[in-house]
């Protein structure tokens, strides 16, 4: 059965929003994309009826908001296919997620170890690793891509060696669009007894993630790009390797028992969660998954896909427009520049005509370099985008260039 975008888009009240006299089309989904009405609502409701601190108090509202945050665990496993709910860590977002993975799994590392990424990593998943870099003699190695912006296997397999203490990864990058084959990237990592952390930042919206049948060692991702609230995202990790990682941070809902001699940990997943978390938004993101599922993954992913063909080939129509990603296997974003117009202000000025795109490195000032660029303007489709919207932003386009050429 076909998706009932209209009926979709009444459930995200911001789209009737007007920019000036034009209406809003918001094409920065692959950023942050809009939160329907019902997590919105739940968000209030927290707020107004169960708003006390979890894991604290034996008072009904603490427990309550307990129960809201636990049942949020339990689906997060679900929605993964995670196998206990020990293994779901809540963390500020993917950012902080990779930060804690490299910062404590990071701390087993041996000096001389080596760590294979990409040419296609967020900074969120290139600086933590330098960051290990100031206390450890690592060298970071880097998969490249051929011109369609797709990895090179080849390269990535001949990478592994002796040393090779870690790989880490997008699942689906925030530029090219790119969905690279990480479960047989994992395999070939395990092949070499190799973990594997994926950065599932640009995945988990468009894509439905299955941890057990990929077989990843971590797996990372962010709320706000699932339709959900900022500031959250999850860890998910193996138990067997959480289990034996130092703590990351320090502080109160962490600790089993602490005095001046001696301080002991929670156990999973409480270990990794220092201090009070935002419980109201993490109870809210249950709602969400519930709404994704409500529309169902599968069904998302094709409506997706169909904008993506249909906005390329538009695109394309447009003299000098060139689009960075062509993979195969590809997520509705893409990455453009026209002749030689300065991204910012085809962004800028489209925007006056109510068009929401991104522009400029989009955190991925590696891949920028090896691209020859300093930036493009990038589209990203989310469910409740349209091919009318698709139309409206070529519009703006035809529009505005004549000016700017
Ligand atoms: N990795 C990728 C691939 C991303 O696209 C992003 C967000 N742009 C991040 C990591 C960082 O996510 P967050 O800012 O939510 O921590």
């Amino acid at each position: 059965m076909e998706l009932d975008i209209e009926k979709i888009r009444e459930d995200f009240p911001i789209l009737k929003r007007k920019i000036g006299k034009y209406p809003l089309v918001y094409l920065d989904n692959t950023a942050s994309s809009q939160t329907p009405r019902q997590v919105v609502d739940k968000i209030v409701s927290n707020y107004e009826n169960v708003k006390a601190n979890v894991h604290r108090g034996v008072h009904t509202l603490s427990q309550e908001a307990t129960a809201l945050q636990e049942h949020t665990r339990e689906r997060v496993r679900e929605f993964i296919n995670a196998g206990s709910v020990r293994e779901i860590i809540f963390t500020r977002g993917t950012t902080e997620a990779i930060n804690l993975v490299a910062s404590s799994f990071g701390d087993s590392f041996p000096d001389g170890g080596e760590i294979i990424l990409t040419i296609m990593e967020h900074h969120a998943n290139i600086v933590p690793w330098q960051l290990l870099q100031r206390h450890k003699n690592l060298t970071i190695k880097v998969v490249d891509i051929n011109e369609r912006g797709e990895l090179d296997l080849d390269q990535y397999r001949s990478l592994f060696n002796k040393n090779t203490c870690m790989a880490a990864f997008c699942h689906v990058s925030n530029v090219l669009g790119t969905i690279n084959p990480v479960k047989e990237m994992i395999a070939e990592a395990h092949a070499h007894g190799v973990p594997v952390l994926v950065d599932g930042a640009q995945a988990s919206p468009h894509i439905k993630i299955d941890v057990k049948d990929l077989d990843c060692d971590f797996y990372v991702f962010s709320s706000h790009k699932m339709y959900g609230p900022c500031g959250i995202g999850v860890l998910y990790g193996k138990e067997e390797l959480l289990e034996k990682m130092p703590p990351y941070q320090g502080g109160g809902e962490m600790i089993s028992h602490v005095s001046f001699n001696h301080t002991t940990f929670a156990d999973l997943p409480f270990k990794f969660e220092a201090g009070t978390p935002d419980y109201v938004d993490i109870a809210a993101f249950a709602q969400c998954l519930d709404y994704i599922d409500s529309i169902g993954l599968d069904k998302i992913e094709a409506h997706e896909e169909d904008l993506l063909r249909y906005a390329t080939e538009r695109l394309l129509e447009i003299p000098g427009l060139r689009i960075y990603g062509q993979a195969a296997h590809k997520s509705a974003v893409i990455s453009f520049l026209v002749g030689d117009i300065h991204p910012y202000d085809l962004g800028m000025l489209i925007d006056r005509l109510g068009i929401a795109v991104r522009t400029g490195h989009h955190c991925a000032q590696p891949l920028m370099e090896r691209l020859g660029i300093a930036g493009t303007v990038r589209a990203g489709f989310a469910v409740y985008n349209t091919r009318s919207e698709v139309d409206a932003l070529i519009d703006a386009l035809n529009r505005v260039i004549p000016m700017l050429s």
